[in-house]
């Protein structure tokens, strides 16, 4: 539901958004909220508004999305508090990932280093489960501040908020801010552990491509499949796509990575839509051949589809 107290809040109006492939459509309108009051008037304009973290896993369709986007990388919502003596960290929602693990290892604190290389807000890393070969968002969490679409204000253990891969159960909440309890640590061994997860994607990611990370999750088989793997085994969703020949696969801008077969990358010109129709006949080569649904990490933002 919709109210028009949007001048209040220094709403934008067909306002880009900004996400890590650099394409798709705007936002009718965009609200930067700096403090909680004045995310629970976004609330009263929009109960339905949309979160925006850095855009690193998001594709917004061209046409763009109806509704209220808002992004809390503004403000209060960015600050990070250090308890080094208790090895606490509170890391507001809107922070940056890399800015919060480079405060931890500056002040040898240890645990967040091993999600160097992930492009995040706290959010959107909270929301996702962002993680990777060195571990996951969770791993260090004591709990997560989250508002729901009423304007409450809760706060939930870690084992109340039942993460998985690449999953969490914050989904229709708003993620304000996230504590972490880490360990004391030599900070100039920290930067080579950070050094060593920033080699490590750097030599199998395609990093400095514009891409949003992996599109499909690994998935769990339910059977087995020759050369592939056994019933329960978690399989590289990117080794399924490249044995099934989709490996620098293009529609329009959109092409499957040469160097991660689960990455799709854009040309600056590139549609929205390629992307879309991309991920859908990889999706439709890999059932063919495997007779496997994956399914998508990424998130799509559009008015067409779910
Ligand atoms: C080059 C590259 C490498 C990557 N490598 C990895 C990797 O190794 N591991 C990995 O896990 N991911 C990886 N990703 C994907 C991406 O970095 C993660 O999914 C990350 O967690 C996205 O965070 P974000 O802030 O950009 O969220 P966004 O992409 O902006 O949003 C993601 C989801 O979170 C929701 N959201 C954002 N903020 C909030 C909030 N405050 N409250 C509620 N919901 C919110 C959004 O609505 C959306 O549904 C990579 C992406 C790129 C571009």
């Amino acid at each position: 539901m919709m109210t028009p107290s949007a001048h209040q809040l220094g709403i934008e109006h067909d306002a880009p958004i900004d996400t890590w492939f650099h394409i798709g459509g705007r936002a009718r309108m965009l609200a930067r909220p700096e403090s909680n009051d004045e995310l629970i008037r976004c609330l009263e304009m929009d109960d339905q508004m949309r979160m925006l973290g850095e855009g690193a896993n998001l594709l917004v369709d061209d046409d763009g999305v109806e509704g209220l986007v808002v992004s809390l990388q503004t403000g209060g919502f960015r600050t990070v508090e250090i308890d080094h003596a208790c090895g606490l960290v509170r890391a507001g929602s809107g922070a940056s990932l890399a800015r919060v693990i480079a405060g931890c290892v500056n002040e040898g604190l240890g645990g967040l280093e091993m999600l160097t290389g992930i492009p995040a807000t706290i959010g959107g890393a909270a929301v996702m489960n962002a993680g990777g070969a060195f571990g996951s968002f969770c791993d260090h969490l004591v709990e997560i501040e989250a508002m729901d679409r009423l304007g409450r204000v809760h706060r939930f253990a870690r084992n109340e908020i039942d993460f998985d891969y690449r999953q969490s159960r914050l989904n229709h909440l708003i993620v304000l801010s996230a504590l972490f309890e880490l360990e004391q640590a030599d900070p100039e061994q920290l930067k080579g552990e950070r050094n060593r997860c920033m080699e490590y994607k750097s030599k199998t990611q395609p990093m400095s491509e514009k891409s949003a990370g992996c599109v499909f999750k690994n998935p769990v088989l339910a059977e087995d499949i020759e050369e592939i793997g056994s019933q329960g085994d978690r399989v590289s969703a990117g080794m399924l796509i490249d044995r099934a020949g989709c490996k620098r696969m293009r529609i329009g801008g959109a092409q499957v990575s040469s160097v991660h077969a689960n990455f799709i990358t854009t040309d600056q010109d590139a549609k929205a839509r390629s992307v879309i129709e991309l991920i859908g006949l990889v999706e439709q080569r890999v059932l063919d051949q495997f007779g496997l649904q994956l399914e998508r990490e990424l998130v799509i933002w559009s008015e067409h589809e779910s």
